[in-house]
C-alpha cells in the first residue's frame, strides 16, 4: 500500500510544498490505486489520466521555479459528475448526457484547480442527484468500500466510495437533501453541506435549485475546512450565492469551544429500530458523552415540523420529508424542461413526425425511472388546481421547519443527531419501494429545507463494522462552528475508519 494514498489533502499538500513527495508522485499513487481497485468499486465514471499527470507536471515545475502551487497544490480530487468541466464528459450519470461535454467549468471545480488541485475525473451519483444510494446511477452500481455487497449511500455515492477506498485525496459532492452527508457516513468519511448560497453553484447542473449545494468529501474535518475555504465565496455567476465575505474555516480550527452548547432534537431520537437503529443509536449515545467529557453543556431542543412519527405498522413519515418530495420535484420538473433532445442530449434514432413526439421518446428511451417519477410528481404539483393543495403547502411547512431551527439556536450553538437511521444498507433492499429509500434522509432533509449547514463525522463502526455518522448542524453561515466542534471531537476521538478493502 502506498503511503501517499493514506495522507490526507493538508498532509498531502504539505509533504509537496516541503519537496517530500511531488504532484506527480501523488498523481500517479492515485492512477495506481484507480487501476487495482475501482474495477470492483467503480466510484469513477470518467478518469483524465494523461490531464492529471499533465496538471501535475505543470505544478512540479512551478514549485521549482518557487512559485505558488496552492493550498492544494498537487492533491488529487475526484469530483461529482454533475459539476461541469470543459474536458471530458459530464453525464450527470445519465444515458441522456452520455455524451455531453460541457462549455464551461463549475465556480467550485476551477476554484479547487486554482488552489493547485488536481481532477483524477468524475464520480458516479444517482442519475440527476436522485437518489441515496447510486443504485439509480444510468452508469453503473458503485460499491461501498467497507462492504462491497452494500450501497455506498447517494446521490454523491461516488465521490464518498472514492475518498473512503483511498482513490483520491478528497472530493466534491452536491447535497439537495443529504447528498452529501448520507453518503459520507455510509462509507465512514467526512462531508460537509455548507450553507445554501456559501459556494457557487454555477457549473452544477441544477436539481432542486433552491436546496442544491457544494461540498467536499474528505478524510478528515480539517480537510472539510481546508476545502470550503476554497470553494466558499461570492460569485457573480450565481445570483443566490451570498455577498458575505468567507472566515478563514482553518484559523480557529484546533481551539476547542469553551462550554460548547449543543442542542440534542428530542424528536430525532425515536422510539424505532427503523428509524433508529439500536447500533447507531449507540454511536451518538457515545458521542454525547465523549462532548460531555470535553465539557459541553448538552441541552434539549425541539424541531416539532421535522418530527419523525412512526405509525403502529412501523411505517416511518416526516413533514419534512413529505415537503422536500414536492419542493424537489417541482423544481426539477422544471429544470429537467431543458434537456430538449435540440440543444443537447440523447435524441431518439425513429423517425417521428412532431416535435412533442420526439420529446417524450427520447426522454423515455434514456432517463431512469426515477428522473421520470420525479418529473411526472412535480409537473402534477406545479399544475394548475393543485398548486395551492401541494406546492404552496409545502413551502409553509419549510418555513415552520426553518422557524423550529431558528428557535433551537436561542438555546444551543450546534444541533447533534444521526446523520442516518441506519448504517450502509444492502443492494436492492429499498430499491422495490422509493418511500423507504426517501426515508434514508429523514435526519438530513430539513436543513436543506431551512438552508442551514450540516455536517456528518464518522464516529465508530457498527457490530458488523459498518462507519456510522453523526451530524452536527449549524446556524446559517457560521461552518466555522460545525468544524471547530466536530475537530474537537475529531482530535479527542479519533475514529480512524480505514475500509477493509484498502488494506488487503
Ligand atoms: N436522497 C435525496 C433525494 O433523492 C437527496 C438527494 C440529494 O441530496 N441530491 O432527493
Amino acid at each position: 500500500m502506498s503511503a501517499i494514498t493514506d495522507l490526507t489533502a493538508a498532509q498531502l499538500a504539505a509533504s509537496i510544498v516541503a519537496g517530500e513527495t511531488s504532484a506527480v508522485e501523488a498523481t500517479q499513487a492515485y492512477l495506481d490505486a484507480i487501476a487495482a481497485r475501482d474495477g470492483e468499486i467503480q466510484a469513477f465514471n470518467e478518469t483524465y489520466p494523461d490531464r492529471a499527470l499533465d496538471r501535475a507536471k505543470q505544478l512540479d515545475a512551478d514549485r521549482a521555479a518557487g512559485k505558488q502551487i496552492g493550498p492544494l497544490g498537487g492533491v488529487p480530487v475526484a469530483v461529482k459528475d454533475n459539476l461541469c468541466t470543459t474536458y471530458g464528459r459530464t453525464t450527470c450519470a445519465s444515458k441522456y448526457l452520455a455524451d455531453f461535454r460541457a462549455p464551461y467549468t463549475a465556480t467550485a471545480v476551477a476554484k479547487l484547480q486554482a488552489a493547485g488541485a488536481v481532477v483524477l475525473g468524475k464520480a458516479n451519483m444517482d442519475e440527476f442527484a436522485m437518489g441515496s444510494s447510486t443504485e439509480n446511477s444510468g452508469m453503473h452500481a458503485t460499491k461501498n468500500p467497507w462492504d462491497t455487497g452494500r450501497v455506498p449511500g447517494g446521490s454523491s455515492g461516488g465521490s464518498a466510495a472514492a475518498v473512503a477506498g483511498r482513490l483520491c485525496a478528497a472530493a466534491l459532492g452536491s447535497d439537495t437533501g443529504g447528498s452529501i452527508r448520507q453518503p459520507a457516513a455510509f462509507c465512514g468519511v467526512v462531508g460537509c453541506k455548507p450553507t445554501y448560497g456559501r459556494v457557487s453553484r454555477y457549473g452544477l447542473v441544477a436539481f432542486g435549485s433552491s436546496l442544491d449545494q457544494i461540498g467536499p468529501l474528505t478524510r478528515d474535518v480539517k480537510d472539510a475546512a481546508l476545502l470550503t475555504n476554497v470553494i466558499a465565496g461570492h460569485d457573480p455567476a450565481d445570483s443566490t450565492s451570498l455577498p458575505n465575505s468567507v472566515p478563514d474555516y482553518l484559523a480557529q480550527l484546533d481551539e476547542p469551544i469553551k462550554n460548547l452548547r449543543i442542542g440534542l432534537p428530542t424528536e430525532f431520537f425515536p422510539d424505532s429500530a427503523e428509524a433508529l437503529s439500536p447500533d447507531t443509536r449507540a454511536a451518538i449515545g457515545k458521542a454525547i458523552d465523549a462532548y460531555k467529557a470535553m465539557d459541553a453543556d448538552i441541552v434539549e431542543v425541539s424541531l416539532p415540523h421535522s418530527r419523525i412519527d412512526v405509525a403502529a405498522d412501523g411505517a416511518i413519515s416526516s413533514f419534512a420529508v413529505s415537503a422536500y418530495y414536492i419542493v424537489c420535484t417541482a423544481e426539477c420538473s422544471s429544470n429537467l424542461a431543458r434537456f430538449d433532445s435540440v440543444h443537447y442530449g440523447h435524441r431518439t434514432k425513429d423517425a417521428v413526425d412532431d416535435i412533442v413526439t420526439m420529446y417524450s421518446r427520447s426522454r423515455a428511451e434514456s432517463l431512469g425511472e426515477e428522473v421520470k417519477r420525479r418529473v411526472m410528481l412535480g409537473t402534477y404539483a406545479l399544475s394548475s388546481g393543485y398548486y395551492d393543495a401541494y406546492y404552496n403547502k409545502a413551502l409553509k411547512v419549510r418555513r415552520l421547519i426553518a422557524d423550529d431551527f431558528k428557535s433551537a439556536f436561542r438555546k444551543c450553538d450546534v444541533i447533534l443527531c444521526p446523520t442516518t437511521p441506519t448504517p450502509a444498507f444492502r443492494f436492492g433492499e429499498k430499491t422495490a419501494n422509493p418511500i423507504e429509500m426517501y426515508m434514508a434522509d429523514i435526519y438530513t432533509i430539513s436543513l436543506n429545507l431551512a438552508g442551514l449547514p450540516g455536517l456528518s463525522l464518522p464516529v465508530r463502526l457498527s457490530e458488523s463494522g459498518l462507519p456510522i455518522g453523526m451530524q452536527l448542524i449549524g446556524p446559517i453561515l457560521r461552518e466555522e462552528i460545525l468544524f471547530r466542534a466536530a475537530r474537537m471531537y475529531e482530535t479527542t476521538n479519533p475514529a480512524n475508519l480505514v475500509p477493509p478493502m484498502v488494506m488487503t
